[in-house]
């Protein structure tokens, strides 16, 4: 499994699929992990790194939405603190996903140590915005849907570490799951975070961490950019540009079906019925 920046503070594994990222950031008298995920050898080793540093430190588990491949992980880690936004907690396709992580589990025969459940949530986070305190440490939570309808991203303002859930991937167009217009409004957030907080690191859900703000500021650009190609080919009714996108990003045979669920997203948002489904 490979590791960023891999220090006694902060460690962000990364799986051998879809480059999915888990965040732990060890403070002195807190651990806050994100996203456990995907293959047992994979979680395995994050609790082994969670198990070195726990010692008398709280436990915070955080989850920036409920797309199951975030979720996986969570019975290994269930007597933590669990922090979510509200909308995860009423997320009302709980079931469904539940059952995309036993097809998966199925389909690769394999077997876990701990049980496959929808994580019970401690701390909600309601409030558009919410600023808590993790030990010594400073975050603030933002709500942040688009991509799907409960995401958060969370920002240790003590360190500049920005959390970013599936929005500024190196390796990832945008998803939209939800709706396009709150993907923009997120992608308005995070303008606005670049802008006004220190952020001197970036981790996505998926893909390469950066501390670089050029890198930041170009992703985020990116991203408009991407949605506001899709935007006008659907307004003209001209083919998107296909080649030049998975020129730029490398899977294309699965990637092509995730742009054809935003370009059925980006229908809906030009007849105005943007949001009112959730698809996956
Ligand atoms: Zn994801």
């Amino acid at each position: 499994m490979r590791t960023y920046q891999d220090t006694d503070t902060l460690t962000v594994f990364e799986s051998a699929l879809f480059r999915t990222t888990t965040i732990m950031i060890v403070g002195s008298d807190h651990l806050l992990l994100v996203d456990p995920n995907w293959l047992p050898d994979e979680i395995d080793e994050i609790g082994r790194q969670v198990d070195k540093y726990k010692g008398d430190r709280d436990c915070h588990l955080l989850f920036t939405h409920s797309d199951y491949d975030h979720i996986i992980g969570y019975g290994r880690f269930r007597d933590f603190n669990v922090i979510a936004s509200r909308a995860f907690v009423d997320q009302a396709k709980r079931e469904d996903i539940l059952q995309e992580i036993r097809d998966f589990d199925d389909q690769y025969y394999i077997e876990r140590d701990y049980p496959i459940l929808y994580p019970t949530v401690n701390t909600v986070i309601d409030a558009p915005v919410h600023s808590i305190r993790l030990g010594g440490e400073d975050y603030e939570i933002h709500q942040a849907p688009g991509h799907n309808d409960d995401s958060i991203v969370v920002l240790n303002r003590s360190r500049g570490i920005l959390v970013a859930g599936d929005y500024l991937s190196n390796v990832e167009f945008p998803y939209v799951y939800d709706s396009v217009k709150r993907y923009r409004s997120t992608l308005d957030l995070f303008e606005k975070l670049l802008r006004e907080r220190n952020i001197g690191l970036l981790i996505p859900g998926h893909g390469d961490p950066t501390d670089s703000q050029t890198e930041m500021w170009n992703r985020l650009t990116e991203a408009r950019r991407y949605l506001n190609d899709l935007e006008e080919s659907v307004r003209r009714k001209r083919p998107f540009d296909l080649p030049g996108l998975f020129r730029r990003y490398r899977f294309p045979k699965i990637m092509q079906s995730f742009h054809e669920g935003n370009h059925r997203k980006m229908v809906a948002y030009v007849s105005g019925t943007d949001g009112a489904t959730r698809n996956g």
